[in-house]
């Protein structure tokens, strides 16, 4: 383990043009935050790849949880903010652009804006939040340079260097919870932080955590990308649902804080309550409002 603290701590030494975490170890607590700082025994931990994914996937049975007197964590991978040192692939300034428009009223910082954001949403479902330092995967390097890339295969160094580290981070995060219940993204769709973060999640149920897979949405939404996930997942995959019923509101009033992304995301704030309330009504076949949750058996 300690091999791995001082090679990470080197590479972070070399600046922010790395997109290596510098969280392992003892260099951590310096560098991932904390809402609460809490001594708090999570009862469950979700891992959110992206800013918005744990509201979006399973905001009803968070705040439903939390409701109910269990404390919940969600722990967000990418969160660490791109300096301008960060060279931007043309692809990456375009999202930024798309994104600058969305966010121009709120001012000029998207990503202290997304924190907001992240922020109200995780208050209004009740959780705490530990952010990590990852850059997201468009700043790592030049080779998720359009949609197709990123929604593809993994690049060799996030396997070989990434995945080994989110994977050290989650274990040190989930040790003192050992009774607690893991949420991995299913990574539906396939964008390749989801993939990074689901394989962890397989290798801590692997080493006797109590792990399961949230769909993401909205991806899971569009039209076979659920199934086509499942099939490539070489374990076998039970699901269980979750009744939201009493959350809903909960979960589509958390989505709303993410002003910067329901445009891009749902085509607006009426689009998304509907596609929302659609999914959960789907998922439940037509007998109450769910979300789904798949396990490894
Ligand atoms: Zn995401």
């Amino acid at each position: 383990m300690s091999d791995q603290s001082s090679t990470t701590q080197k590479v972070s030494e070399k600046g922010e043009q790395r997109f290596a975490p510098t969280i392992n170890g003892t260099a951590f607590q310096t560098h991932s935050q904390h809402s609460a700082r809490s001594t708090q025994h999570y009862q469950h931990i979700y891992i959110s790849p992206h800013f918005d994914d744990v509201p979006l996937s399973c905001g009803g049975q968070v705040a439903a949880q939390t409701r109910a007197g269990e404390p919940a964590l969600v722990v967000t991978v990418c969160s660490r903010v791109p300096t301008n040192k960060v060279k931007r692939t043309p692809f990456a300034a375009q999202m930024e652009a798309e994104w600058r428009v969305t966010i121009a009223a709120n001012g000029p910082n998207i990503y202290l804006t997304r924190r907001i954001e992240e922020e109200n949403a995780l208050r209004r479902l009740g959780a705490e939040h530990e952010w990590l330092d990852y850059l997201d995967a468009i700043y790592r390097g030049k080779a998720y340079n359009s949609d197709a890339a990123l929604f593809g295969k993994l690049l060799p160094a996030d396997l070989k260097r990434v995945l080994p580290w989110l994977t050290s981070d989650f274990a040190k995060i989930a040790a003192p919870h050992r009774q607690a219940t893991l949420y991995f993204p299913l990574a539906v769709g396939n964008h390749v932080d989801h993939q990074l973060a689901h394989i962890a999640g397989r290798e801590l149920a692997a080493r006797g955590y109590h792990v399961l897979f949230y769909e993401d949405f909205p991806y899971a939404s569009r039209s076979d990308a659920l199934a086509e996930r499942v099939a490539q997942i070489p374990d076998q995959l039970l699901p269980t649902l979750t009744d939201i019923s009493a959350t809903l509101d909960d979960k589509i009033a958390a989505i709303a804080a993410y002003g910067s992304q329901l445009g891009v995301l749902f085509g607006g704030a009426a689009a998304m309550r509907d596609q929302v309330r659609s999914y959960a009504t789907h998922v439940a076949h037509g007998d109450g409002l769910a979300e789904r949750y798949w396990r490894i058996v």
